[in-house]
């Protein structure tokens, strides 16, 4: 059998058309073929590549903690400098009241250790998420997940839970005393990028802060520059009572991680003890990539530039787009169906453009590459597209 037989036959399927394309290299924006095709990453593993891919002060800090110690016990005994110093820096970088780091091995446990916190802390057990909202695939996070269509089959979820409409003044009006907490992504991804009303979002701020909920705020994939600002929270002057981090935060190991004031994140120490458990949450490799691709990001990732590189996405323009909506270097091109789209994506791979669609906008072309990208490269890509757009369709 070929690997491709193999991957049918032996690796367990989710998708009955995957990409199915198998790379043997990534550098930078590019990813390599079997036949050393080079395709530019517009995906970037749906924000985990923010610096691009392989940068060698990532792979050097892997493999420094690598040769010094990987497994040692489980999440939260031992004092591992990685962990130390990485949830250091992430805290100087986050308001004041976001200063406890409980990291996970993915986004998906960010969300569940969230909500328990949240009814830990609030001894209420409703929660409020939103219409196409992605909060991951485990069951609690399933619950919040905002499409009927990929609940149905899984339940019974969890109960309390209640969906409403990002930006609609219905979400602010159902949060009350009995709210344990509202989760929204701060800018919706898998909707094909929907950003909220300042005036909306902040209004949930404060209806929360009245009632006493917990805000959770998602960036798992909006955060770490995605959206031109390193949270995309800066841009609502909100602040999240619990902040989930995924994705870019372990430089292209699994890593996620909730974030809250320390006064909140202790009643996992009582009552019970151990209320949050994890082997191998915060892996010290995962810590040691994703602090030195943080370094990286900020010294080299030109997050300013961001607004820049944005405008030659907005510039995408053909007949059949109906819309592009962006959020910095992270655009929807919107067509008019799935169809249409399915054929400009098969265009786009192969003219050397990795894309795809988004979960519940499947009319909708995904833009996300490695924010290292230049100006230049884009003008690139973008003229790309605009061929693949013209050869499917024209
Ligand atoms: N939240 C958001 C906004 C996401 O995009 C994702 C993953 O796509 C998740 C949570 C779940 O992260 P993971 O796949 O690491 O469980």
């Amino acid at each position: 059998m070929n690997n491709r037989q193999l991957f049918q036959q032996h690796v367990a399927q989710t998708s009955p058309a995957p990409i199915g394309l198998e790379m043997v290299k990534a550098a930078g924006i590019y990813q390599y073929d079997t036949e050393g095709k080079a395709y530019a990453d517009l995906i970037s593993g749906f924000s985990v590549c923010n610096i691009g891919h392989s940068h060698p002060k990532v792979i050097e800090a892997v493999q420094q903690q690598a040769a010094a110690y990987m497994h040692l016990i489980v999440y939260g005994e031992f004092i591992q400098t990685p962990q130390v110093t990485y949830a250091k820096m992430l805290a100087d970088l986050l308001p004041a009241s976001l200063n406890s780091v409980y990291f996970t091995n993915s986004g998906a446990e960010a969300t569940e250790g969230a909500m328990k916190l949240a009814k830990r802390v609030t001894g209420r057990s409703r929660i409020i998420s939103f219409n196409n909202s992605y909060h991951g695939s485990t069951q609690g996070a399933l619950s919040v997940m905002g499409s009927e269509y990929w609940r149905n089959a899984f339940r019974p979820l969890l109960p309390d839970v209640y969906h409403y409409n990002y930006n609609s003044q219905e979400a602010i009006d159902a949060i009350d005393h009995n709210t344990a907490c509202v989760i929204a992504e701060t800018v919706q991804a898998e909707s094909g990028i929907n950003r909220p009303a300042a005036s909306w979002i902040q209004a949930l701020r404060a209806k929360c802060s009245q009632t006493g909920t917990l805000l959770i705020l998602d960036e798992i994939q909006a955060g770490f520059g995605r959206t031109g600002s390193l949270w995309a929270f800066e841009q609502y002057q909100v602040v999240p009572d619990i902040f989930l981090l995924g994705k870019a935060l372990g430089g292209g190991m699994p890593l996620g991680a909730f974030i809250a004031d320390k006064s909140l994140m202790d009643q996992f120490t009582v009552n019970p003890v151990l209320g949050h458990i994890t082997t191998f949450g915060g892996h010290p490799v995962s810590c040691a990539a994703g602090k030195a691709a943080l370094e990286v990001l900020l010294s080299e990732g030109d997050i300013a530039a961001i607004p820049e590189k944005e405008k030659v996405l907005q510039q995408l323009n053909h007949p059949a787009i109906v819309q592009v909506r962006t959020a910095g270097l992270w655009a929807a091109i919107q067509f008019s169906s799935f169809e249409v789209n399915h054929r400009v994506i098969q265009k786009c791979i192969a003219n050397g453009l990795i894309t795809d669609w988004f979960l519940f906008a499947p009319e909708c072309l995904r833009v996300a590459p490695p924010l290292i990208t230049t100006v230049q490269q884009l003008e690139e890509i973008a003229a790309i597209i605009n061929r693949s757009i013209r050869e499917a369709l024209d």
